[in-house]
């Protein structure tokens, strides 16, 4: 009998080092911008990989081995590039550490991450120094810039570990499924949860980032994004897979000085979250500022209200994409189906939903029991993902509930389309369920969004003996504007189901931000519940629920 057919393909590893050598060799003349709040400083790739190869070499002198975890405590910057690859170039883990953590979160996710060094900017070192006595592994801090060391034990200064340390030249040879790096959630519901991705994810993850954005070497990339929020998006990587530049904005992640940024820079692909794109058109404006030297806005971590999309749209199309710290993040992106073009009635339909899949993530919705449920745009079940670069499990087998027959739950829950396009409308801590129905708080925020005054909006949740619960909305308004709650629910009348219309509103002078700036609701259902927010009712629950049973079938 003849031998089965064997496939004659090689296999490669795929590894942090194959993409670090493209960079080396293929792309010496891209460039590294690191932005400091008035003028910039740049690098070339040929620079910045030599730095690397020197930062390795430190790092091994301060007894740094493959399996070793190295927490960057870090904003965006040239330095926590180098970071990105001198650490898992070593075999070493690199785990960036959310700047804006509890002290108690940021000893927890430092102890379990087994951190041996941390590289810290000057700027940071109180908030680390603050927790030093608590660190059961950190043996040595690296520190980025001049600061008071105090209190930080072992020091070392960044530059003149670099300067000291002679390029690194025999590299390990590494195994693809090794870890590389590892991320903590930002722990809105308990602890932080640790991802440990391996160089094979990051290599995949990085080629879906290029190809599903068309990244290329003509491109000049905006990371608006904290490189300690899901490895940067995966885009530093991305860029030395592809040549881009890398433009970074240090810790001036505010409107006004990311405007400058932005102006004088010119990058024409930019990445954030709803927040910094908003906080960035209202500087524009105000500045009357054309941003249409950019190609493509990437926003995501949160719904992307339809309104701000459209804000965006005389200067550049901003995509909305899904993903978590899960998945790498890249999950989903909207793009708009074939033969589907901006005037079309569709057009905002398809742009406003949260996404289709990318290659190589399965997507499943499914219902209580588990089951898959039908792509039909209706039914609403949990998201379910798997792929390459999504995650099997937590750091130290944490949060075992989130994983089901080799899937990811992702929490999410929402409705798929027959042509694979999810719209997200919750998150099942943050679903609102009256009177046995559910409320889409991402639907109704993005319909008060459509109202002028209305700059931000979330809609919670809240206790009602009636109706197990009712929603509040919570607003802040454009400077100079407000509205009065009648006239917005009369706004609201007609775009959702009548069940739906608040009577429960708040005016805050602000929305509560997590710490990747993503609405909290969790503190703003804290807020309400120590009545720290003055909540105007409006009519009587009854009257609005009569109408429930005129909604439409699919929006129940
Ligand atoms: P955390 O879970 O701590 O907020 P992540 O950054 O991992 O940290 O957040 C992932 C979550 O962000 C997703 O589960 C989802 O709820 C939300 N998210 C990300 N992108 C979108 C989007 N485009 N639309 C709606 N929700 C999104």
């Amino acid at each position: 009998m003849a031998r089965p057919l064997q496939s004659t393909m090689q296999e490669v590893p795929l590894t942090i080092a194959d993409i670090f050598r493209r960079g080396q060799s293929l792309f010496r003349g891209s460039q590294v911008v690191t932005f400091d709040g008035g003028t910039s400083r740049r690098a070339d790739f040929a620079e910045v990989t030599e730095r690397v190869t020197r930062l390795a070499a430190g790092l091994r002198y301060l007894g740094v081995k493959p399996g070793d975890r190295v927490g960057t405590f870090c904003w965006n910057h040239q330095e926590h590039l180098e970071a990105y690859f001198a650490v898992p170039l070593l075999g070493a883990v690199l785990h960036t550490l959310n700047v804006r953590l509890s002290p108690a979160q940021l000893a927890y996710v430092i102890n379990s991450g087994g951190d041996r060094v941390v590289i810290v900017d000057a700027g940071l070192t109180p908030l680390l120094a603050a927790i030093r006595s608590q660190l059961t592994t950190v043996e040595t801090v690296v520190v980025v810039g001049r600061a008071d060391t105090s209190g930080l034990g072992v020091v070392f200064d960044y530059n003149e570990l670099i300067k000291g340390s002679a390029p690194l030249r025999e590299w390990p040879v590494l195994d693809e499924r090794q870890p590389a790096a590892m991320c903590h959630t930002t722990g809105t519901t308990g602890d932080p949860r640790g991802v440990v991705y391996s160089h094979r994810s990051i290599w995949l993850h990085s080629l879906a980032t290029v190809a599903n954005f068309a990244l290329n070497e003509n491109d000049r990339i905006g990371l608006m994004v904290p490189m300690f929020h899901v490895n940067g998006w995966g885009k530093p990587y991305a860029a030395f897979m592809c040549g881009a530049d890398l433009l970074l904005p240090e810790r001036f992640l505010q409107p006004h000085p990311l405007l400058s940024f932005v102006v004088a820079e010119r990058p024409n692909v930019v990445v954030g979250v709803p927040t910094i794109f908003q906080g960035l058109l209202m500087a524009a404006r105000a500045a009357e500022v054309e941003l249409d030297f950019v190609r493509l806005g990437i926003c995501g971590g949160a719904a992307v209200p339809t309104t701000l999309m459209q804000a965006y749209q005389p200067w550049f199309p901003l995509i909305q994409a899904w993903g978590m710290t899960e998945t790498s993040p890249l999950g989903m992106v909207s793009f708009p189906p074939r033969g589907v073009v901006e005037g079309d009635s569709s057009y905002w339909h398809y742009r406003s939903k949260t996404g289709r899949p990318v290659a190589g993530v399965a997507l499943r919705i499914t219902g209580d029991s588990g089951t898959p449920l039908p792509w039909d745009g209706k039914t609403v079940g949990e998201v379910e993902v798997r792929g390459p670069w999504v995650a099997s499990s937590y750091l130290g087998g944490a949060g075992r509930e989130r994983f089901r027959d080799g899937w990811l739950l992702t929490g999410d829950v929402g409705t798929v389309d027959e042509l694979g396009y999810v719209q997200i409308t919750d998150r099942t801590k943050d679903i609102i369920k009256s009177g046995g129905e559910w409320i889409s708080s991402i639907e109704l925020e993005d319909a008060l969004l459509a109202h002028p005054a209305v700059l931000d909006a979330a809609v919670v949740g809240i206790p009602d003996e009636r109706w197990g619960e009712r929603p509040l909305a919570v607003l802040a308004f454009r400077p100079g504007h407000s509205a009065d709650p009648e006239d917005l629910r009369q706004f609201l009348t007609g775009k959702v189901p009548s069940f739906w219309l608040p009577e429960s509103w708040a005016v805050v002078a602000a929305i509560p931000k997590s710490s990747v700036g993503k609405q909290d609701k969790k503190a703003i259902r804290q807020l309400q519940a120590e009545g720290r927010l003055e909540v105007r009712r409006l009519v009587r629950v009854e009257a609005v629920w009569a109408d429930r049973l005129r909604v439409p079938k699919g929006r129940r």
